[in-house]
């Protein structure tokens, strides 16, 4: 496919021309720049605003000031069963069933309650391995469920990291360290789509491999939900969690999500934390003394829906049900394999794309690790109205995705660079800026 593309204008206006998604990108709005959109390439850490959340809202509000308490069953989306809304079209985003998925919390707070299930050591099982560099959060969880067990961080984590001289992780090595850990390992919890190098696991050979030694796979979708097509109910992933403000743009803190596989979710023998709303339905006003999990994944909820922060993950999702993962995934593929080949002309800065250049090894990131100056031309990119995201010490990240993003939008980053080198030859454009 990369032997086609053109680095022209042109070129990137007709296939947004004959792109049956470009359409979508007037769902959404965008930040202006000089009374103009910018070229925005933050999905990956704050998806766009789809415009009907402010209407949507605008019902919420007056549902409430209209019915009061009412609005609980007479509201235009009831609110006692609002997270059930959710389930179908997450259920199709992140191949599931319908009862194995759920809306609710955020998600760090989701892989607590999800590794309480799933992380309960014994008999000397007691390790969990994860990626080295794993999101911060993630990170902390991990290291406190250990502590909050008894256990030494430093001996119970097994930190899978890339070879020396390496950005990304062979897959290799995570099941070689699964098969050494053996009947110790407890747990495999990794990042679907690693935040920093925008590298995807398989996740269903991960599995296969943790439960070949009898531990448990839970995954952190921040980066792969919305982003990656997935099978989690097929490649029997016991569970998984995920935020809902990257890909799927559903507002900041919006409402997260979890999966919990079926064979586990209709087990009543699961331990999980209780509350009103993960207990049986049927049985929810009566009062009674001694929880009892409602089937699927639901049962992990704790407090009623907060509707308020649920309103953007609906018109959003309503946005995905649209477009559809595997039409998304097909201008994914071509989108970012464009942006790709537009940065592989640009020989006069000083940087290297990390990310896996197999399109089934990523989704649509792509991370820049300069050896310098990389602080400089994030600035400059700013200055011109394109928002990229900039990670300490030395990355930006791009995220052409899509849902809003044009081929016109990845030839003006380009374009911005390579106006670079006549400024640099001149002067230094950090003094314009
Ligand atoms: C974005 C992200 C988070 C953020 O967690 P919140 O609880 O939503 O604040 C956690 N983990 C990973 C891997 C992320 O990418």
């Amino acid at each position: 496919m990369s032997t086609s593309y053109e680095a022209s204008l042109e070129y990137a206006q007709e296939q947004d021309q004959i792109d049956i998604l470009f359409p979508f990108r007037e769902r959404f709005l965008f930040p202006q720049h000089n009374e103009e959109d910018v070229r925005y390439f933050c999905g990956n850490s704050l998806g766009l605003q789809p415009k009907m959340v402010s209407y949507l809202m605008e019902c919420e509000l007056r549902d409430w000031a209209r019915h009061g308490v009412e609005g609980h069953f007479r509201a235009g989306y009831p609110w006692f069963s609002y997270h059930h809304i959710f389930e179908d079209r997450l259920a199709k985003i992140v191949g599931a069933k319908k009862d194995e998925v759920v809306a609710m919390n955020t998600l760090s707070v989701n892989l607590h309650l999800l590794m309480i299930s799933f992380y309960r050591p014994k008999n000397g099982r007691y390790k969990i391995l994860m990626e080295a560099g794993a999101f911060p959060s993630d990170q902390y969880a991990v290291e406190t469920q250990v502590r909050m067990h008894g256990f030494d961080p430093n001996d119970a984590i097994i930190e899978i990291a890339p070879r020396e001289g390496q950005h990304l992780i062979e897959e290799e090595d995570i099941l070689n360290a699964i098969a050494t850990a053996g009947n110790t390992l407890a747990l495999v919890m990794i990042g679907g789509v690693n935040y920093y190098t925008g590298q995807f696991f398989d996740l269903q050979q991960i599995t296969a491999a943790a439960h070949s030694v009898g531990a448990y796979a839970g995954f952190d979708l921040a980066h792969a939900v919305g982003n990656m097509p997935l099978e989690l109910h097929k490649w029997d992933v016991d569970f998984a969690c995920w935020c809902s403000y990257k890909y799927l743009n559903s507002g900041p803190g919006g409402v997260g999500g979890a999966f919990v596989h079926e064979k586990h979710g209709n087990n009543p023998e699961v331990f999980r934390l209780g509350g009103w709303w993960g207990n049986d339905e049927t049985d929810r006003f009566k009062m009674r003394k001694g929880f009892i999990p409602q089937k699927g994944a639901g049962s992990w909820q704790m407090s009623n829906a907060p509707v308020f922060n649920m309103v953007a993950h609906n018109a959003s999702l309503d946005i995905f049900d649209k477009a559809g993962m595997a039409t998304l995934r097909e201008k994914s593929i071509k989108l970012t394999g464009y942006m790709e080949f537009l940065l592989r002309q640009v020989t006069h800065l000083p940087f290297e794309i990390i990310t896996p250049s197999k399109p089934e090894k990523r989704g649509c990131q792509l991370s820049l690790l300069f050896s310098e100056n990389g602080r400089n031309v994030f600035d400059y990119l700013t200055y011109k109205g394109i928002v990229a995201d900039w990670r300490e010490p030395n990355v930006i990240r791009i995220a052409p995705t899509p849902l809003y993003n044009t081929y016109e939008d990845c030839f003006k980053f380009y374009e911005a660079l390579m106006e670079l080198k006549e400024i640099s030859e001149n002067y230094t454009y950090a003094a314009e800026g």
